[in-house]
C-alpha cells in the first residue's frame, strides 16, 4: 500500500447502511459447508439487490444529480431506471472512504456510483467484483512516485493526480465541485474504464472482448486512433474534444476515449469513428441514439491529418 493509502480515514460512516432485513435466509444455507459456488453466488447477488431494493431515493434526487452529470441522455427511460437499481447494487458491494476527515454525502456516492456503473450498465457488475474500496480525496491529490534514472538512482517524487484505480485494488478519486471540473474530463469514467481493461491483469487499453469483437480489430483501430491524436496534438490541432493526457499512453487513451464516448460522442464519432463503433459494440450502449448524427455512419477509418 502507498503512504496516501494510510491517510484514508477508516471511521468514515456509511450512509447507506440500512436495518437488517425481517427476511431471513433459508437456515440450511449456513448450515451445509459445500453449498456450490454457483448458488453462494446466487444468495450474494440476492442479498445485494434486496439490500438495493430496500434503499429509498427520491426521484427529485436521482434527476438532480443525472442532470448534473449529463451523461445519461442517450437512456430510454427503463435503461435509466436500471442504471439506479445498478448503482444502489453498486453502493452495496463497494466501500466508499472520504480521505484526510473529507466527508462524503450521500449525492456523491450516488453521483460516484451511477458514474461507475454507466459503462457496465450491459455488461454487468461483475467487472467490478475483484475489488472493494473506493477513496475520495477533496480536490487533486499527490502520489509518491519513484524513478530510476540510467545511472540506477532511484528518485522518489510526489505527483499531482485526479485520480488513480489499482489492478485489483481501490479506485482513488478527486471530487471536484461542479465549477471547478474541466470541459471533457470525467475523473470517475476514466478510472472506471481503467478497472474494465486491466481486467485481465494489463493496463494496455484493451479489455477483455467478446470473440464477435476480437482482439486484433481493437488493436489496429485503437492503435491508428492513437498515434493519430499524438500527431494532431502535436501539430496543435485545435479541434480535438479529447483530453490531451490521452496522448500519454495506449490505457489513457481508451480511458479517455470512454469518457469521450458518453461526454462528447458527436466528436468521437465523426473523428475517430472506429473508436466509436467499438466502444458501441463492447460497452453494448450507442450513446449518439437521440442525437442528431452529423457524420454518416462509415466502417472506413478516415482519420483527419
Ligand atoms: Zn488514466
Amino acid at each position: 500500500m502507498s503512504s496516501g493509502m494510510r491517510a484514508i480515514n477508516s471511521n468514515m460512516r456509511h450512509l447507506y447502511c440500512n436495518d437488517p432485513p425481517t427476511t431471513r435466509l433459508p437456515h440450511p444455507v449456513y448450515e451445509v459447508p459445500s453449498v456450490p459456488p454457483a448458488m453462494l453466488t446466487r444468495l450474494v447477488r440476492w442479498w445485494q439487490h434486496y439490500r438495493a431494493s430496500a434503499l429509498r431515493i427520491q426521484e427529485s434526487t436521482w434527476q438532480a444529480i443525472e442532470a448534473s452529470l449529463a451523461l445519461t441522455h442517450h437512456l430510454d427511460a427503463a435503461s435509466r431506471l436500471r442504471l439506479r437499481a445498478l448503482a444502489l447494487a453498486f453502493l452495496n458491494s463497494k466501500q466508499i472512504h472520504g480521505a484526510h476527515d473529507f466527508e462524503i454525502t450521500d449525492t456523491m456516492r450516488l453521483s460516484i456510483a451511477l458514474q461507475a456503473c454507466l459503462p457496465v450498465l450491459n455488461l454487468g457488475l461483475d467487472w467490478y467484483d475483484d475489488w472493494v474500496g473506493i477513496v475520495v480525496y477533496q480536490g487533486d491529490f499527490l502520489i509518491p512516485r519513484q524513478i530510476t534514472d540510467d545511472a540506477g538512482v532511484v528518485h522518489e517524487y510526489l505527483e499531482p493526480a485526479l485520480g488513480e484505480a489499482w489492478e485489483g485494488g481501490p479506485v482513488l478519486l478527486a471530487w471536484q465541485p461542479e465549477q471547478d471540473r474541466h470541459d471533457g474530463v470525467n475523473v470517475v469514467l476514466h478510472e472506471f474504464a481503467h478497472k474494465l481493461d486491466m481486467r485481465d491483469g494489463v493496463a494496455d487499453g484493451i479489455p477483455p472482448l467478446p470473440r464477435k469483437i476480437g482482439r486484433k480489430r481493437w488493436q489496429l483501430a485503437f492503435q491508428r486512433a492513437f498515434e493519430n491524436f499524438r500527431a494532431r496534438l502535436d501539430s496543435d490541432d485545435e479541434a480535438l474534444a479529447m483530453d490531451p493526457y490521452a496522448a500519454e499512453h495506449p490505457a489513457e487513451f481508451f480511458a479517455v476515449a470512454v469518457e469521450t464516448f458518453f461526454g462528447s460522442p458527436d466528436w468521437l464519432f465523426g473523428d475517430y469513428p472506429d473508436v466509436y463503433e467499438l466502444l458501441r459494440e463492447f460497452l453494448g450502449q450507442d450513446t449518439l441514439s437521440g442525437r442528431i448524427r452529423n457524420v454518416p455512419m462509415s466502417s472506413t477509418y478516415r482519420p483527419r491529418p
